[in-house]
């Protein structure tokens, strides 16, 4: 089996077939191997496991995967790599590779087809610049047990924030409302070729089979949320009026008040659980 982090191996396949690393596809490739054996790992890949890779670059985390899981799908867009993964992965008959966007990929489809009665689990090393499209679609989607994945170190800080810091945001609230975040490990930039600027962290997000706190209309909680980050620094009352004009400040500020909080506050303050409740007295007055 091939060492697909070996940077003069690299170079030498990637030279052959003149592939050029491409900015713009977020193209930064492992270059040590402890990392995909990491992620695969922690991951808890194994023989009930099918899952969904993005981004399969010239596949050292593809080979990780194929060794451990039933099925392996890579989704990866650029169609140059082809003939690379022909040669670096394809003497592994689990593995099925799809050449195209994996935003536009049907995942429902997907995991119905290619993983049934398998766990589904999603792994990646995203590329950065669709970090939080690709985790949006992953997570609403629901239908992975986990999602482990690559990030930027501040991303990773932002996803699992604490209420009341400066990291926590909408974003942090989304990931929490799915699933319950956990930082596995940093990378460091000398892990890749080309080198990144900054530094990444491997997360994972084990979906939650419930919400966790009842949730009447997520539409209203989403909305809460978006509105209550949209103007930071900003009392609470304030944002929520931007979000919710027809209901007016008075009345928004009587809702928190009969809800238990001070108009006052500040919306980044607030837990899952607090917008929850907030949202749902909201929605009850409609
Ligand atoms: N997993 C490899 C490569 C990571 S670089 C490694 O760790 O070495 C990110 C990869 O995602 C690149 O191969 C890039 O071509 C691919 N990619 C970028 N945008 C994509 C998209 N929209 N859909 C699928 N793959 C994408």
């Amino acid at each position: 089996m091939m060492n697909l982090c070996n940077i003069d191996q690299i170079k030498e396949i990637l030279g052959r077939h003149g592939f050029r690393f491409s900015k713009a596809k977020g193209q930064n490739f492992l270059t040590a191997s402890w990392v995909p054996e990491q992620i695969a790992l922690q991951a808890g890949v194994d023989e009930t496991a099918g899952v969904l890779e993005i981004g399969p670059g010239m596949g050292p985390l593809t080979q990780q995967l194929c060794l451990r899981a039933k099925k392996v799908v890579a989704i990866e867009v650029d169609t140059s790599l082809k003939p690379v993964l022909q040669e670096t992965v394809g003497e592994f008959d689990n593995l099925t590779i799809l050449f195209e966007n994996a935003m536009k990929t049907d995942l429902a489809a997907l995991v119905a087809e290619q993983f049934q009665g398998l766990r589904p689990l999603a792994c990646a090393n995203l590329p950065y610049y669709i970090t939080s499209p690709i985790l949006t679609l992953l997570l609403e989607s629901r239908l992975f047990e986990s999602v482990t994945v690559m990030v930027q170190k501040e991303v990773a800080q932002r996803i699992c924030a604490a209420p009341g810091s400066a990291e926590y945001s909408a974003f942090t609230v989304f990931c929490g409302y799915y699933a319950e975040p956990e930082i596995l490990f940093d990378v460091p930039p000398s892990c890749f070729i080309p080198q990144p600027k900054v530094t990444s962290s491997v997360i994972t997000l084990r979906t939650r089979k419930a919400p966790p706190c009842p949730i009447d209309d997520e539409q209203t909680f989403f909305r809460v949320v978006r509105s209550s980050f949209a103007m930071r620094r900003k009392t609470l009352v304030n944002g929520l009026a931007a979000g919710f004009p027809h209901l007016g400040k008075d009345r928004l500020a009587a809702i928190l008040e009969d809800t238990g909080f001070s108009p006052q506050i500040r919306g980044e303050r607030l837990s899952i659980e607090a917008f929850a409740r907030i949202a749902n007295a909201i929605y009850r007055e409609h």
